[in-house]
């Protein structure tokens, strides 16, 4: 029977070609490279667009994750995409370790429960805690899967398509290659506002279009031999004054020979003898800038190493002391806020603003890192600025320039003070609940988010809420 091998070979072509298809290093044409004007055309690739979802969410940090559950709850299809390997972002690829502003109703109030039930938990303040990040981890992903959330993990959403005014499709780029997906509805949770801007956003970041910006910082978690006689050292021990702890930490730090980038280094109670340590900051580093942001990385793992050495070498309370995790996503404070339907001001937070739409009433003040070492002392700054309770609308939430997208977190729509007070994360909680209760409601009744009430919104929002 000829033929056998004939069939062989047509089968192998037809698999070779299709591989070309998929793997762009195998494809026919790869030499379309023009040296002279150093760039490379890519063969035109067509990803399978999938279309199984009501609400794209992108970014799983602490707006992102909470708008796919909220969303989920809210009884829409929900896809997100993580970049990273957990769920959580700052709460956990970048171990954080600290809730503020955590006092808001709804999920803020679920999570704190969820915590204390795996008392993960140390410092309980009413809007201050602080928390164990793989416990969080945990939480997030079981929180995820019993809303029926399709979640894909290492991820990077990297294009976004309109169809005229309307973000119509994104495609993601991981192990499993370049992928489209469409859906009527999509949150940029992000943090950076990457989303938005493949989608042809506006966006601001920094004090304008650039740095002066907030500087980066790596935190990291720390094991001791006896937290207890470290008391003087640690952030709301008892009996201590924050601002006293912070410079009696730097002090020792200095004793042992290094002087920390962060002027106001502080230790945070995680779990008994598991403390997280944020000693560090990197300057003028823009969030999207990947060659600079790996050189920051690199260079806080040292200081951290260097700064754990040098206490070891003290002894004492520090004898033994161990850096025992550092986060594999650095901790970035600003990125791009993408404008919206309304931008949250300065004045908004001088006046404390009132807005009938509004989804969160941040309290914590406008919150500025030094832009380097002489700069607020090395510290932070609240810039002067003297803030009243204000409100976030929901217009806040909902991009200007494109139809679809919804933004949540750090690079919803405000200036840079403003920015600098409801960046943290018990706001960008409140925000992700609102975004995934109106983005629901807008797929499932065929209308644009900003065709949706707030008032529809918190009607949605009270079905999704656990008691
Ligand atoms: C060092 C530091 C200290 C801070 N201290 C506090 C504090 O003590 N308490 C507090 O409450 N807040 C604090 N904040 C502020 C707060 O943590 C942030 O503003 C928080 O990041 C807001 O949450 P988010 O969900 O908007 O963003 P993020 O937490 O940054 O989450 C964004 C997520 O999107 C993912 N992502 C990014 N790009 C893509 C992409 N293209 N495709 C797919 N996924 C993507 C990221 O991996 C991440 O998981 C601090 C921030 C920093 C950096």
């Amino acid at each position: 029977m000829r033929t056998a091998p004939l069939l062989h070979r047509r089968r192998f072509l037809a698999t070779a070609a299709s591989a070309a298809a998929t793997a762009p290093f195998l494809a026919p044409g790869a030499a379309a490279s023009s040296p002279a004007s150093g760039t490379f055309a890519e063969p035109v690739l067509r990803p399978p667009v999938v279309a199984d979802a009501d609400v794209i969410v992108c970014g799983a940090g602490p707006a992102g994750v909470t708008a796919a559950i909220t969303a989920a709850r809210a009884g829409a299809r929900v896809r997100l995409f993580e970049a990273h390997g957990a769920l959580g972002g700052v709460w956990t690829s970048s171990l954080l370790g600290y809730l503020l502003d955590f006092d808001k109703p709804g999920f803020n109030q679920e999570l704190v429960r969820h915590l204390d039930a795996r008392e993960a938990r140390t410092l309980k303040g009413a809007a201050a805690m602080t928390y164990e990040p793989e416990e969080m981890k945990g939480l997030l992903d079981e929180l995820c899967l019993q809303a029926g959330v399709k979640v894909q993990l290492h991820t990077r959403v990297a294009a976004a398509y309109r169809d005229a005014r309307r973000l119509a499709t994104i495609v993601t780029e991981s192990k499993s290659g370049r992928q489209a997906w469409s859906a009527p509805v999509f949150i940029d949770a992000t943090g950076d506002g990457d989303l938005g801007a493949l989608a042809g956003c506006e966006w601001e970041t920094g004090e304008a279009k650039g740095c002066p910006c907030q500087p980066m910082s790596m935190c990291a978690l720390l094991v001791v031999r006896d937290h207890t006689a470290l008391k003087d050292f640690i952030h709301r021990a008892k009996g201590t004054n924050v601002e006293d702890t912070k410079r009696a930490f730097r002090a020792e730090i200095m004793r042992g020979g290094v002087t920390p980038s962060y002027a106001m280094p502080t230790l945070f109670p995680i779990r008994e003898n598991l403390l997280l340590a944020m000693m560090n900051h990197e300057y003028g580093i823009l969030a999207f800038d990947a060659a600079r942001v790996t050189e920051a990385t690199m260079r806080a793992r040292a200081e951290l190493l260097q700064i754990v050495r040098a206490l070891r070498r003290l002894g004492g309370p520090w004898e033994g002391i161990q850096l025992a995790a550092t986060p594999e996503q650095i901790g970035i404070r600003d990125g791009r806020r993408l404008r919206g339907r309304y931008v949250v001001s300065r004045e908004d937070l001088v006046a404390g603003a009132r807005h009938a739409d509004a989804v969160v009433r941040p309290t914590f003040p406008v919150d500025i890192h030094a832009y380097d070492k002489n700069h607020a002392g090395g510290g932070y700054t609240s810039s002067g600025v003297k803030m009243k309770p204000y409100d976030i609308p929901l217009r806040a939430l909902i991009a200007r320039d494109v139809d679809g997208l919804m933004m949540a977190g750090r690079c919803i729509s405000g200036d840079y003070i403003a920015h600098a007070s409801y960046r943290v994360t018990g706001n960008a909680v409140a925000m992700g609940e609102a975004a995934g209760a109106v983005a629901a409601l807008a797929a499932q009744s065929k209308r644009l988010p900003h065709e949706v009430t707030w008032a529809e919104g918190v009607a949605t929002l009270a079905k999704t809420r656990r008691a």
